[in-house]
């Protein structure tokens, strides 16, 4: 664990400004100060750091960190929300693994495409690396789904069962009726959101039209009801009973992300060299003449932590860069009248009154978005280039030609028609090439069907007098109409051989 050490440098806001003036009349209305830390004081005994053996019931209070965190929690709801969104006719984002067809916003893509599935899961590698580096755990603190899910599911323990000290007391209380439907209600509505976690999951890949017309009357199958077990369990023991301590001791991106910090992460840091040495506000004790730091020893950082850290030891692994010291912090010092900024965003050197260098000048943020602009050119160029139908051509090896009765040569080829369509198509082939070509024994068109590679095979043939060379290069162009009237193509580069000149 590192310990930040920093000159006092308080936070240059307007409502530091009036916290500071108010911090002059300090003595003056001292008593109402006293009486809220008074209370403040009596709840602290309740607050220590997580050692693992116990829930954490952390305190929840307003602030700036606080809406931020909801802010990016809200992105979730695309998950719950995302099956049922439209596109041309059908769910616009599908992921049909039976028929290994994989369905983005009226693009297909096929498991021949999934090179572009590597890229993504690079591009969202890189950018969680660069994210640590920049600004520690924060995917943890505000997009996570095991912190938002645990954050709901708090949110309806303190619903339910009141105040962390409430809950405290609820849980060592007896048995009693009350007792047992205040928590029959909440783990009801624990397994409930589990379930609709489950659910959401798999009409990504089911399809959300299909499963609420399946599931409820036992018409899925037996993988479907399976995985939505499976979430619904997992959710409620992973965010109703483990909660925190997934985050604390079994998370392994909390392990390795020591290695992408460095002294310029900028990360939720107490300024020690301003709090210490911290100590209990006492009765008559004035700004001029106090002998501690700003710190006044509340504990209220440590009531507020989900994964109950207490910042002031310093950076550590269990903290998830939520923030929400911070805003318990400055509520505290709102109250004292003391300058806001005790525990604030803020990287090591900055603690240490080191000069950090802007973003932009650091080597390996440009190299990370070097990758970032690679990898998503990548994906982009790979979904604009999808194709409807996809051709092969294989040209027959043995014999390379034949020598018809007329004097000219025959080349044999085999072509696979792919129809990444939803609908079984007509395709029609055709050869271009520089020389007059004959294309024989084929079909006036392929019957290809939906999702499936249709093999067919044709023969070319050019006259002796227009084989120029011992090769000449062919396109072989595949035409389909689609039900809404458009035609779709594919081409494909070959060659026509003939004898040696
Ligand atoms: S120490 Fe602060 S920033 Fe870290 S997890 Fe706890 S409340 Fe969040
Ligand atoms: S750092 Fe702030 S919130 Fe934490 S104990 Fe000190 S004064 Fe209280």
């Amino acid at each position: 664990m590192r310990r930040a050490r920093a000159s006092f440098e308080p936070e240059r806001t307007g409502s530091a400004i009036v916290v500071d003036q108010m911090s002059e009349s300090f003595p003056a209305s001292g008593g109402a100060r006293h009486a809220d830390m008074d209370e403040i004081y009596a709840e602290a005994e309740h607050w220590h750091v997580n050692t693992g053996n116990e829930t954490i019931h952390a305190k929840r209070i307003p602030g700036r960190w606080r809406t931020i965190k909801w802010l990016a929690a809200s992105v979730w709801l695309i998950f719950f929300l995302g099956p049922y969104l439209r596109w041309d006719g059908r769910q616009a984002v599908l992921f049909d693994i039976p028929n290994r067809q994989y369905h983005l916003f009226g693009a297909t893509v096929l498991p021949q495409d999934f090179w572009m599935l590597s890229l993504l899961l690079l591009f969202f590698a890189i950018l969680l690396a660069v994210a640590t580096a920049l600004a520690g755990r924060v995917y943890c603190g505000y997009f996570c789904f095991q912190t938002v899910w645990t954050d709901v599911f708090t949110l309806i323990e303190e619903k339910l069962e009141g105040n962390p000290a409430q809950r405290r007391r609820l849980d060592a209380a007896p048995f009693s009726l009350k007792k047992l439907r205040t928590k029959a209600i909440k783990h009801l509505s624990w397994a409930l959101i589990g379930f609709i976690t489950g659910f959401s999951f798999v009409a990504w890949f089911y399809g959300a039209d299909k499963l609420w017309r399946d599931f409820f009357v036992g018409d899925a199958n037996v993988a479907v009801y399976a995985a939505v077990a499976l979430f619904t369990v997992g959710t409620y023991v992973l965010a109703g009973w483990m909660r925190e301590q997934v985050c604390f001791w079994l998370c392994p991106y909390a392990r390795i992300q020591g290695v992408m910090l460095d002294r310029t992460t900028v990360v939720p840091t107490y300024d020690e060299g301003r709090g210490e040495p911290r100590g209990r506000m006492k009765k008559g004790e004035t700004e001029a003449n106090r002998t501690t730091g700003d710190c006044v020893d509340c504990s209220q950082c440590v009531a507020v932590c989900p994964t109950g850290v207490d910042i002031r030891q310093g950076q550590q692994e269990g903290c998830i860069t939520c923030g929400l010291c911070i805003d318990a912090c400055n509520a505290v010092m709102d109250k004292v009248g003391r300058p806001r900024g005790l525990i604030r965003y803020a990287s090591l050197d900055e603690m240490e009154g080191k000069h950090a260098p802007p973003m932009f000048a650091r080597p390996r943020v440009w190299v990370y978005i070097a990758i970032l602009v690679i990898a998503l050119s990548g994906i982009i160029y790979g979904l604009s280039s999808l194709t409807a139908i996809d051709l092969k051509v294989l040209h027959e090896r043995a014999p390379l030609y034949v020598q018809l009765s007329d004097g000219s040569f025959q080349n044999k080829y085999t072509v696979k028609l792919l129809n990444k369509t939803n609908e079984d198509l007509d395709i029609a082939i055709s050869v271009e090439a520089d020389v007059p070509v004959t294309v024989t024994r084929l079909e006036d068109s392929i019957p290809a069907k939906h999702g499936e590679v249709t093999p067919g095979i044709l023969f070319v043939k050019i006259r002796r007098q227009d084989l120029s060379g011992e090769s000449v290069p062919l396109t072989f162009v595949a035409t389909a109409q689609l039900p809404n009237g458009s035609e779709i193509k594919a081409s494909r580069e070959s060659a026509f051989f003939g004898p040696t000149q």
